[in-house]
């Protein structure tokens, strides 16, 4: 490994011995970008310092009341990580597992995932180790309510435009916006995007990262000479991401064939391709329950408990749920069971070493969420686009931009892995054209 790269590597590990998340995916990109950091400038410059730590991170209490008068203390952060080409942009999760190292990384995979997009948007990520699971719907209110007090000062259109991640869909952006607004005494919609339709969402938010990533799969399958007609599909997770799959793939004539929740995976041969099927899985979500086995009684298909859908044998595989839930022997079975195709929806879905056998595998064609998984911010950033116009967009039109905005990715990874001798390798190339498009309006900026 160059010697820079090795020390940067290196120092971090020091700094934070304890942020298994953040070293795993800085480390994993600075492997990546290796062929590209081919000048001194980057070294005198010390460009990649700079470009894998935050500029600004924060953490603060968000104590709230539930519905029996109990009081509860939670932690918020926010991690500002870059503001090179635009406003920090990034999304909040809610979840028990959130901690400092994962909205580090987080904050680190969307400044990358965001700057091929097009639109100028920095790189950001936040959340709450809240657990919404089983809360009513007045006691996630007044949480969002205490956290935006706290963050609200910190936020805006033009310095840092929050958005969803796990457990933050349109409801809980809906009560964020409003304590924004009610505290600012501004109509700001630029300041968070997910909005709903009805005050400055954008048509197809929702169902925007997994139409992205089926469109950056379409791509990949052109270049093979396929289709997705007739594709088999394996999704994990059952959230906005998994059904913007389901939606897409079944527009194009593919089928997806599984979706997971942490209490096992169901299998559906006929595919979750009818509206009926999409209403079931949306209203499971909104349970709040985090359960998939419901689908299974309904359906009468199979439900696997405490298993991963990775032992399916598909066509394609899309993870669609969260960090590492790809582990070495699902990166296995995955290539045991002739699955050729490897989108990656969620964010870090697979551990070092698994995404290394895939990668390295010619059996199989892989694609990472910084590139396939950008479907998401890129129709955030057009709904900030479509709030300063104070005008709003057809279905037709943001789904045509949003295809268009995939495919220039995709166009972009190959060209960059073509330009340094990488092959096919659509994760070396977007990070290195992402590395590339930073590093040199940082440069531009001066220090
Ligand atoms: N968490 C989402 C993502 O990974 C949302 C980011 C946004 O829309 O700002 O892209």
């Amino acid at each position: 490994m160059n010697e820079y790269i090795a020390s940067v590597s290196e120092r971090l590990g020091k700094l934070y011995p304890n942020e298994p998340e953040y070293l795993q995916s800085v480390r994993a990109w600075l492997e990546m970008i290796e062929p590209a950091v081919d000048k001194p400038v980057y070294e005198r410059l010390d460009v990649l310092s700079r470009m894998v730590e935050p500029e600004r991170m924060f953490s603060f209490l968000v104590p709230w009341q539930d519905d029996e008068g109990k009081t509860h203390t939670n932690h918020g952060y926010r991690v500002q990580f870059s503001s090179t080409i635009g406003p920090y942009k990034g999304g909040l999760r809610f979840h028990p597992s959130v901690t400092a190292s994962v909205v580090k990384f987080l904050g680190f995979e969307q400044t990358y995932k965001n700057a091929l997009t097009g639109l100028p948007i920095g790189g950001a990520a936040g959340g709450s180790d809240f657990d919404p699971r089983g809360r009513s719907a007045r006691e996630v209110m007044r949480f969002c309510q205490s956290f935006m007090f706290n963050l609200y000062r910190y936020i805006g259109a033009d310095t840092d435009v929050p958005a969803g991640d796990i457990g933050v869909g349109v409801r809980e952006i809906g009560y964020l916006y409003g304590a924004y607004k009610r505290v600012t005494g501004r109509a700001e919609s630029g300041a968070l995007t997910g909005k709903g339709l009805t005050y400055g969402g954008s048509k197809i938010r929702q169902d925007a990262a997994g139409f992205g990533t089926v469109y950056f799969l379409a791509r990949m399958l052109e270049h093979q000479g396929e289709s997705i007609e007739g594709k088999k599909i394996a999704v994990s997770g059952f959230g906005n991401m998994s059904l913007g799959v389901c939606r897409k793939a079944a527009e194009l004539g593919g089928k997806v064939v599984t979706l997971s929740g942490p209490d096992g995976y169901v299998f559906d041969p006929e595919g979750v391709a009818t509206q009926e099927k999409f209403d079931f899985v949306r209203d499971m979500r909104a349970s709040g329950l985090d359960k998939v086995a419901a689908y299974a009684e309904k359906f009468g298909v199979e439900y696997h408990a405490g298993k991963k859908p990775w032992e399916v044998p598909v066509d394609i595989a899309i993870p669609c749920a969260t960090e590492n839930e790809i582990q070495t022997e699902d990166a296995v079975l995955l290539l045991a069971n002739g699955v050729r195709y490897y989108v990656e929806a969620a964010n870090m879905p697979a551990t070092a070493e698994a995404l290394k056998l895939l990668r390295l595998s010619p059996k199989i064609l892989t694609a990472g969420a910084k590139a396939a998984g950008s479907g998401g911010v890129a129709v955030s950033a057009l709904e900030m686009v479509q709030n300063s116009l104070r005008y709003s967009w057809s279905r037709q039109e943001v789904d045509e931009k949003l295809r268009g905005i995939m495919s220039s990715i995709y166009d972009a990874s190959a060209a960059a892995a073509e330009e340094y001798g990488l092959g096919y390798d659509l994760i070396a190339g977007n990070d290195i054209a992402a590395f590339k498009k930073i590093s040199e309006a940082m440069i531009a900026q001066g220090l």
